[in-house]
């Protein structure tokens, strides 16, 4: 029996050095060492035997086992490090190769003058503030000199989520929260306090090319002892020869808005032809480009504030409106469709 052992060792050595590749050196290990290998067979047979011949087999047959699965590792190890170094050597780095682009993602246009916007109004002491969108009446109409029933508000058509809430149709909604939260702070004396929000607001208008149902706005207003219209011009006119070039001069037009009193219109002049007259500004020299006004009495007493004692300034911008005439865009729903080659073109915007 021992002798048929070590013929079987002999055997597999035989086979093992025939073996030339990961498949044939599986097979042989299903050979050896599977179910039915030799060696199992020989222990099968020696069950009857006595048992110092038992013990004797059983050590000889471990020790054949043993080794066979040491060689079989052993050999395992030599093919995979020649299958490595195989690729290592057919995996060549060739440097000259073009390498694959990265692709950045830009700052989407309606933010860039979000961002440009809120530069020059911090940078004259405006605070930033972000407002909720979802907005009580109260806030959106009621605060803003447009009670129930008022007919200015057939000039905002409303999504309403109930009859108290609706989404909110201008983000001068965060005027009238400002103003109630000073009204609410205030103790004796008057103080200043200018500030800007921005954000989506919502009218159920008709898509078109220049009408969105939903699109962005900056309102900001500035209240205190003495805010008078000089200063309304003076901002809107700094504003504007930041936001385009210096050169740029503002003109006011009567006009009415139920939040403010006076109001105006503000147009800009001709940025593209300096008023000489071009298709941007429909030959007109003058480009309409917000709603402005002194804050009316009315809504300033509906939030708790005296008007003997403070007055405001305010205005509204529309950033898709800004953003179009900046970039020259004609169609306003180029802003909402994500297009990669038409975002890709604000890469380097301000760099
Ligand atoms: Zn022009």
């Amino acid at each position: 029996m021992i002798a048929k052992i070590t013929l079987i060792l002999k055997d597999f050595n035989d086979q093992l050095n025939k073996v030339n590749n990961v498949e044939q050196l599986e097979e042989i290990k299903q050979q050896f060492t599977g179910k039915s290998s030799p060696l199992n067979e020989i222990l099968k047979m020696m069950k009857d035997a006595d048992a110092t011949t038992k013990q004797e087999l059983g050590k000889a047959a471990n020790e054949a086992r043993a080794k066979i699965a040491n060689k079989l590792n052993l050999k395992l190890d030599v093919f995979n490090r020649e299958i490595l170094n195989r690729k290592l050597l057919n995996d060549k780095i060739d440097v000259s190769k073009p390498g694959t682009d990265f692709s950045f993602g830009t700052k989407h246009p309606l933010n860039l003058v979000i961002e440009e916007i809120s530069d020059i109004f911090t940078e004259i002491g405006y605070e930033m503030i972000n407002g909720t969108e979802v907005e009580l009446d109260l806030y959106n109409f009621q605060n803003l000199n447009l009670p129930l029933g008022h007919p200015a508000r057939d000039m905002q058509d409303t999504f309403y989520i109930n009859e108290e809430t609706v989404m909110r149709t201008h983000c001068t909604n965060m005027t009238s929260r400002m103003l109630s939260k000073l009204a609410q702070e205030q103790s004796g004396e008057t103080k200043n306090l200018a500030a800007i929000s921005y954000g989506n607001v919502y009218r159920r208008d008709d898509d078109d090319a220049t009408h969105s149902h939903q699109f962005m706005q900056i309102d900001g207003f500035a209240v205190g002892p003495k805010i008078s219209f000089a200063n309304l011009k003076w901002v809107l006119k700094y504003m504007c020869k930041r936001l385009f070039n210096d050169s740029v001069n503002i003109r006011l037009r009567p006009s009415y808005f139920p939040f403010t009193e006076p109001s105006v219109e503000v147009d800009v002049s001709c940025f593209k032809c300096n008023g000489a007259g071009c298709a941007l500004c429909k030959q007109s020299g003058w480009i309409e480009i917000l709603g402005s006004g002194m804050i009316n009495q009315q809504v300033l007493e509906l939030n708790g504030l005296d008007p003997e004692k403070i007055t405001g300034l305010a205005f509204g911008i529309g950033i898709e409106r800004i953003a179009m005439l900046k970039f020259g865009v004609t169609n306003i729903r180029a802003f909402y469709e994500n297009n990669v080659k038409f975002l890709d073109q604000f890469k380097f915007y301000g760099e």
